[in-house]
């Protein structure tokens, strides 16, 4: 019998079971150690029992939960509350998890104003916001711990299918696991050339300045090049055999893994990595948009009530 493992998604994509996964041939392995006993995304399993009679959620007992996505509405407070529960360690899976992710943007107008502009924006069709049969919304999205205690995060959107099975190693194990604790920047090889030359940042849509035939080592990095690369205030995580995921396919890092301190400002710390680089941060277009992955925890607020100082 292995350790027992409830998986639950809540505002989830789903893209961070898929990293579950893809966790490869060492899934195998995992799988011979664990016992999911809760998992719907692979497994049916009906909340108020088979028939629909029950009362109240059942999720079974387990010793570890892993719980992917944030919580945006009443049921998933609920599901989350239960896992909680019903789990000896709760682990927090994935960037809406830990920081609210992209569906966090949504705090930049407050629930109600933001499910709106989804359903009369995004189509030509007369769209009405549905209000009947589905949860109530929240006030706006959170991250899991401000509602619960959480006891490991695993950051990423989506997280690193080889971190995902360390975790799960170290559980079973009974060690700590083995985490990359510094920022993207820390895995890049990128070539430093000294700042000073650059005194803006450009917008998303200006490619990197490279060399297809040369490696990644002799890229200059991107922010020297003047494009808004988030790597110094982004935890590590993703980087693969040559360099964080983004920076090996020449594009800047976008802050995906959340911030570097778990209560880092992804925003405030760009500022700053932009200042003491001697870039000029008002060259960034929409300051908030630094904060496209970990808008929770009051950080992303609705224009009318955030101070002077943030705009
Ligand atoms: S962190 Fe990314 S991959 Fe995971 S549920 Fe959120 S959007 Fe999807
Ligand atoms: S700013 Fe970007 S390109 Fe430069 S070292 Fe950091 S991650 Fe690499
Ligand atoms: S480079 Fe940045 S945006 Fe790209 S995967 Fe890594 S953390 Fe995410």
């Amino acid at each position: 019998m292995g350790v027992s493992v409830a998986e639950e998604w809540l505002h989830s994509c789903s893209g961070c079971e898929i990293a579950i996964l893809n966790i490869g041939e060492a899934l195998i392995d995992v799988l011979g150690l664990i016992d999911f006993v809760h998992i719907p995304v692979l497994m049916d399993h009906k909340y108020y029992g088979q028939l629909g009679d029950g009362k109240e959620i059942e999720i079974p007992e387990a010793v570890v939960g892993i719980v992917s996505g944030g919580v945006a509405n009443e049921e998933h407070l609920e599901v989350l509350e239960v896992m909680r529960r019903q789990c000896k360690i709760l682990i927090a899976l994935g960037t809406c998890a830990t920081h609210g992710g992209i569906p966090g943007l949504l705090n930049s107008w407050g629930m109600e104003k933001g499910v709106e502009n989804a359903y009369t924006t995004s189509t030509t069709d007369d769209c009405q916001v549905p209000a009947d049969i589905v949860p109530k919304q929240l006030d706006r999205v959170y991250a899991l711990d401000e509602k619960v205690k959480v006891d490991l995060i695993l950051p990423g959107c989506p997280p690193n299918p080889r971190l995902i099975a360390e975790v799960i190693m170290a559980l079973v194990e009974g060690r700590d696991p083995v985490l990359p604790g510094k920022s993207v920047c820390d895995a890049c090889p990128t070539k430093r050339q000294g700042k000073g030359d650059v005194k803006s940042v450009s917008r998303f849509l200006h490619n990197a300045k490279y060399d297809p035939d040369k490696p990644l080592n002799e890229m200059r990095c991107l922010l020297e090049q003047g494009l808004l690369c988030m790597g110094p205030v982004t935890a590590a995580g993703c980087a693969r055999e040559n360099g964080p995921s983004c920076i090996s396919a020449r594009v800047p890092c976008r802050g995906c893994f959340g911030p570097v301190r778990k209560d880092g400002n992804q925003m405030l710390d760009m500022m700053n990595a932009l200042a003491s680089n001697g870039i000029d941060f008002t060259s960034v277009v929409d300051r908030r948009s630094l904060l496209r992955f970990s808008g929770a925890h009051g950080l992303l607020r609705p224009v009318a009530t955030r101070k002077a100082t943030e705009e």
